[in-house]
């Protein structure tokens, strides 16, 4: 049983509230770790490692910060070989599926390299005689970041590269469910050169999160989990004077017109809707077969490959995906399964009585189809988060597009089609924030942003891409005057330029 920590100040550090959570390993269905839960003053030490480390590293060019995180990266790729099962053997997803994640998250913090660049003001001359104006962007200062278990690489990755870039220090509050890669994260940060005390971690429950949410130093909360808690910490980052960006869960969608690829749709349904057990905020959950032979070819050809498919150990090289994270959430599962059957939806194929064997205790779900799924039906309608996929079958273009449209979420969504008209249309009115045109995970590269709309994300930019220099940065604009200017004495008219 190994105890984990916290990292503040350059080192780890012993949890001291005498709180702590289980961290489990899903193959085994065993505890396989003890992660302290911080107190107040835990995270009050965080906080304060954070404010006395940040001018310094602001006052460093932005050039030599971003040589950090490419320092960083460099780093993270030569220890992949013990990142990549380290994530998989706490998440339990498969070690292939962990490079992505961290790939995903590097990636960002490649972008974020190019601060200089994306740091620059804007300049105007003139503007009145002998008046310039410009703007410059300036660090917040200490920042928090709370992410989710299901990437537990990529999205510190996401909210600690443009933070650092940009000159602010981080504290991190990491899911307590996997907290081991955002603790080698911080310490790989630190070997890369970045000064201790600019990238905290502390781990904890809602303790530490209201801690950080109240605290006057913390200047932003950059969040990603469920919608219900995307919401809270929204709300009260408003409520305490805090800049915030919160992302919530999903249900994606991917409508199949008629004249699309079949085979090619089918494989990318199995892949978006059972990769990583489902524990994908951009997942595929839905899958929209217009019209009646269209739905039933998909259906043949989803249980055909389901048929085929291996679930397995983390660490297992063929495995297709591995178990749930913890007992909890393969019971959420199972418990949306039985609320299917007993809504009278289809199920085509069950996975509930799926044995690993030699890890018969492990937290492992089957994958799952229902067909024949509506619109008002629960499992339509909330986050499921495990691999179960739904088929709501729509009689006509119009029908598939209102359902994504008119879902509480608007994370991702995809059309598989030929007809490049039909994709056009449903990609300007369908209402959601990424779209997949003949691509099932639409998650946007590292220079374009990240975000869904409706119930999937509150605050109005987004992250990565030139939106996160925004986000962590607030922008200063001055008005400059020379002394060869006008000299008229006290105005008491509002200045103008004319
Ligand atoms: P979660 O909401 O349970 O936890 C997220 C974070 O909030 C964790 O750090 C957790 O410790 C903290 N937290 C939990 N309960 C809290 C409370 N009551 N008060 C304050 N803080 C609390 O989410 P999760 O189960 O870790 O992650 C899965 C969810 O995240 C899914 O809903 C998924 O769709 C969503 N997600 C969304 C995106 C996105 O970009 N939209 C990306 C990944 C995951």
């Amino acid at each position: 049983m190994t105890d984990l920590s916290h990292f503040i100040d350059g080192s780890r550090v012993a949890g001291t509230s005498g709180r702590t959570a289980d961290v489990f390993d899903p193959t085994a269905g065993t505890v396989a770790a003890q992660v302290p839960l911080a107190s107040r003053e835990e995270v009050d030490a965080a906080v304060a490692s954070a404010k006395k480390a940040q001018p310094e590293w602001a006052a460093m060019n932005p050039q030599r910060r971003a040589r950090v995180l490419l320092k960083f990266v460099e780093l993270a790729h030569q220890n992949m070989d013990e990142l990549a099962p380290l994530l998989s053997s706490e998440h339990g997803k498969t070690v292939p599926d962990a490079k992505g994640d961290w790939q995903r998250g590097l990636e960002v913090v490649e972008f974020c390299a190019g601060a200089p660049h994306l740091l620059k003001g804007e300049y105007s001359t003139g503007v009145g005689t002998g008046i310039d104006v410009y703007s410059i962007r300036q660090p917040l200062g200490v920042v928090a970041a709370i992410t989710p278990f299901n990437f537990p690489a990529m999205i510190p990755l996401w909210k600690i590269g443009p933070a650092l870039a940009t000159g602010n220090a981080v504290v991190l509050k990491p899911s307590e469910r996997d907290p081991s890669v955002p603790l080698r994260i911080a310490e790989l940060f630190l070997e890369a050169g970045l000064p201790a005390g600019v990238l905290n971690v502390v781990n904890g429950d809602k303790d530490a999160v209201d801690a950080l949410l109240e605290h006057d130093d913390v200047k932003a909360v950059g969040f990603v989990g469920s919608t219900p808690i995307a919401h809270y910490i929204y709300e009260n980052a408003a409520k305490y004077g805090k800049r915030a960006q919160c992302f919530g869960g999903a249900k994606n969608h991917m409508i199949v017109m008629p004249d699309a690829d079949l085979d090619h749709a089918a494989d990318a349904l199995i892949g978006a809707g059972y990769g990583s057990a489902g524990e994908r905020c951009m997942a595929i959950s839905v899958a929209v077969p217009v019209g009646q032979e269209t739905a039933d070819a998909l259906v043949a050809k989803l249980t055909e490959r389901i048929a085929d498919l291996t679930v397995g150990p983390s660490l297992a090289e063929d495995s297709d995906y591995g178990p749930m994270v913890t007992a909890e959430a393969k019971q959420r599962v199972l418990d949306y399964i039985q609320i299917g059957i007993d809504e009278g939806a289809e199920l085509a194929h069950d996975g509930r009585d799926l044995v690993v064997e030699g890890h018969e205790d492990g937290f492992f779900v089957g994958p799952v189809l229902f067909d024949n799924v509506t619109s008002d039906m629960r499992i339509y309608r909330e986050e499921i988060f495990g691999p179960v996929l739904s088929i709501v079958r729509a009689d006509d273009y119009e029908e598939a597009l209102r359902l994504p449209t008119e879902h509480e979420y608007g994370n991702g969504v995809a059309i598989f089609t030929r007809d490049g008209d039909t994709a056009r249309n449903f990609a300007t009115r369908v209402e959601t924030g990424m779209v997949g045109v003949n691509v099932p995970i639409p998650v946007p590269i590292a220079y374009y942003t990240f975000g869904g709309w409706k119930a999937s994300g509150f605050g109005d930019l987004n992250q990565h891409g030139t939106d996160a220099f925004r986000f962590y940065t607030k922008t200063k604009t001055v008005t400059q005057s020379w002394p060869t200017g006008v000299r008229e004495g006290a105005s008491f008219v509002i200045p103008t330029m004319s």
